[in-house]
């Protein structure tokens, strides 16, 4: 096997085991260094970065295990393997538990070595491929984003403001069939429009993005803030918006923006599958090191056979009660990626004809200062 391009440090107190790994290893081709303890190793292997690091387990000086650790620091590609002649089954889970690929006891023969070597040498493979795959669906992602806001999205817009021009008078007077037909494709593009938003904030939402952006947040004062704007809303609907101020401190760390646009769908969705003199109220509570927020409202409810589901991107519950009402079915998916990337939950109860309580758990700032 001709791996000319393939590294290999051999890392071992021995110099016998130190001399025939590389003659072996140079035989095939590979690019081999030699170090005798784990420090000199630990340069050697920092220099070069190699595919591979074959590790004794015991050396004088730092031991097999902790040169594994701080293989991992310094060049987390490279695959460490542990040669050793004291391979007990213990000391094989300790090195795989600290990063090691896989296990050589020692007395070997060539060709035990060159199998090793062939299996840590398709994992690089794989870990690659996986790489460059993640890459190009990101690249293919960012693209399509871009595609769906420029093509799509801004000629949509244009339309919408033409059928607002035209519906408005401004350009004649028009019959009355005229005016309802425009006024239903105005309708169709805003839901497309809002369709697009909608798929495009899901699109956006990048875990380690997020993270990055992580502070200190009130969450009552994220809730006060999304239950004023909605108020117009629910009062046009008979709704009753309330929010019950939380006993402690409902400080958690998280990005504003985000957790704003999470709570906006949830009572979004109180509001719009409520009922005429229906409720939507606002609480938390503590458990353990995380604050709920209950989300509850005296609305039409979901069956339990669509709980499963409602999580799920389009996912929309097919209501024959005509309350249906507009919606891309994205909303819920939305809140639910947010909320994950802030390593909390949601939870949904609910009684058909009589109501939903989406709660959402997400772990307490400790150094909450609300
Ligand atoms: P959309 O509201 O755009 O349809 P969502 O993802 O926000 O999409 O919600 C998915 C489905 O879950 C909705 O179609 C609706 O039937 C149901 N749903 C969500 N929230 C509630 C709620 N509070 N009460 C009753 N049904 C709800």
């Amino acid at each position: 096997m001709q791996e000319k391009n393939h590294s290999v440090v051999v890392i071992d107190d021995e110099e016998s085991m130190r001399d025939s790994c590389r003659m072996i290893l140079e035989k095939d081709g590979f690019l081999t260094e030699t170090a005798e303890d784990g420090k000199k190793g630990l340069e050697k292997v920092k220099e070069m970065n190699p595919d591979i690091a074959l590790v004794d387990l015991k050396m004088p000086g730092i031991g097999g295990l902790d040169v594994i650790e701080k293989i991992k620091e310094i060049s987390p590609d490279t695959v460490p393997i542990v040669i050793t002649g004291y391979a007990t089954v213990e000391s094989a889970v300790e090195a795989m538990k600290k990063g090691a690929y896989d296990f050589l006891p020692k007395p070997f023969t060539p060709e035990q070595l060159r199998v090793i070597i062939k299996r840590g040498l398709e994992k690089i493979k794989l870990f690659r491929e996986a790489e460059s795959l993640r890459k190009e669906k990101k690249l293919i992602e960012e693209n399509f984003i871009t595609m769906v806001s420029h093509q799509l999205r801004s000629p949509l817009v244009a339309i919408a403001q033409y059928f607002e021009v035209m519906l408005s008078g401004y350009v004649g007077e028009m019959s009355k069939e005229h005016k309802d037909m425009l006024s239903k494709a105005r309708n169709r593009v805003e839901s497309l429009l809002e369709l697009i938003n909608d798929w495009l904030d899901a699109a956006r939402i990048d875990k380690g993005q997020l993270v990055e952006k992580f502070k200190p947040v009130s969450l009552h004062n994220i809730l006060k803030k999304q239950i004023e704007f909605l108020q117009p809303i629910a009062e046009k609907n008979k709704i009753n918006l309330e929010i019950e101020p939380p006993t402690g401190k409902s400080t958690i760390r998280g990005d504003k923006e985000t957790l704003e646009q999470a709570f906006a769908n949830l009572l979004n969705n109180a509001v719009k599958y409520n009922k005429p003199n229906g409720s939507v109220t606002i609480s938390f509570r503590e458990k353990d090191d995380c604050i709920i927020t209950d989300i509850k409202d005296t609305g039409v409810g979901i069956d339990k056979k669509h709980i499963p589901q409602l999580f799920n991107q389009f996912f929309r519950v097919n209501r024959s009660e005509g309350k249906q009402g507009k919606g891309s079915g994205l909303g819920l998916s939305i809140s639910k990626k947010i909320i994950d990337a802030h390593s909390g939950r949601i939870d949904v109860s609910s009684t058909l004809g009589k109501g939903s309580t989406f709660s959402v758990t997400l772990p307490k700032h400790k150094k909450a200062t609300d």
